[in-house]
């Protein structure tokens, strides 16, 4: 009876909530990709701005980020039961913003450890709100909360699963966030950098560090990569790479020769010409304050 229940439950998200179309894409031997829109966290796109990640060890799923919802993840692990219908291992969270973990209320359904950030743990209590649960209508929120983590990343580690070594990487400093992890597949090359790396869209600086996330760059480039797995974009060789690193080198650039200047902030924000990225998405929304950030990050800034 009572699973049953569970089923109807289940079915009932299935029918009632937003399809998200989700259409998984090969980026590597083992690793599928679904690619979110460019988009701030809208009702309409049900939060979907981030890409998720599936691994397949041939004997189960690992799962990177769990997406932005509980039917987010539910309609991904459809989407990936007709690829194979193998059991999921574990889920790992790259990072503390919500567009990327919502959906982990699906896997605890199933049982499945979660992996997450401390800063992630802290931040979001069990059964609190976040900015998806504020946005989304209700029916396409359905099931999606807060829950618990049950293993807390403290310090650098490798999960093997069936054999497949994921290396997981904590980085010292603030970059994209005050506590990022990057997750690395040496046996294929994959590199899964969460929101450290983004394409065909303006980064958020607002939770990190243009200091830290240059750093970030470094250390994720020191590794012999072939699949940059991103946070956010469709692409997956080096365009991200090389668009973080110019993007952000400019916005250092500027707001300490602006600083060298004695330019008010203000005055910074509103001239400081980053007009060569204004054909990525999010420019209009997100470069003023980028703008912001790196003035007040450089402003007592002395070298190492
Ligand atoms: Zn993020």
């Amino acid at each position: 009876m009572i699973k049953k229940l569970g089923l109807i439950l289940l079915l009932s998200v299935a029918v009632f909530a937003m399809d998200y179309k989700l259409k998984p894409k090969r980026i590597s031997n083992s690793v599928y990709m679904f690619t979110g829109h460019n988009e701030i966290v809208t009702a309409k796109n049900g939060g979907n701005i981030a890409n998720t990640y599936w691994v397949n060890t041939s004997k189960h799923w690992v799962v990177i980020d769990s997406g932005a919802s509980y039917a987010y993840a539910l309609q991904a692990h459809e989407a990936m039961k007709k690829i194979a219908n193998l059991p999921i291992k574990l889920v790992i969270n790259t990072h503390m913003h919500d567009d990327h973990w919502m959906g982990n209320s699906y896997y605890k359904e199933l049982n499945i450890p979660l992996y997450a950030t401390k800063l992630q743990v802290e931040t979001f209590k069990v059964g609190g709100s976040t900015r998806i649960l504020h946005t989304l209508n209700k029916e396409d929120a359905k099931g999606t909360k807060i829950v618990s983590i049950d293993n807390i990343i403290t310090a650098n580690q490798t999960l093997n699963v069936d054999g497949y070594e994921f290396e997981i990487t904590i980085l010292e400093k603030p970059a994209h966030t005050k506590q990022d992890i990057f997750i690395y597949m040496k046996k294929e090359k994959v590199l899964f950098s969460g929101d450290l790396l983004f394409s065909q869209r303006v980064t958020s600086i607002r939770d990190g560090s243009i200091e830290g996330s240059l750093n970030s760059l470094k250390v994720m480039h020191a590794k012999d990569v072939k699949t940059w797995a991103n946070g956010h974009g469709k692409y997956t060789d080096l365009t991200a790479y090389n668009h973080m690193t110019s993007y952000l080198s400019d916005l250092k650039k500027l707001a300490l020769q602006a600083v060298e200047d004695e330019v008010e902030l203000d005055e910074f924000v509103k001239t400081a010409d980053m007009s060569k990225y204004k054909d990525m998405k999010l420019f209009d929304r997100l470069s003023k304050a980028n703008l912001d950030s790196a003035f007040r990050e450089y402003e007592f800034f002395e070298e190492e």
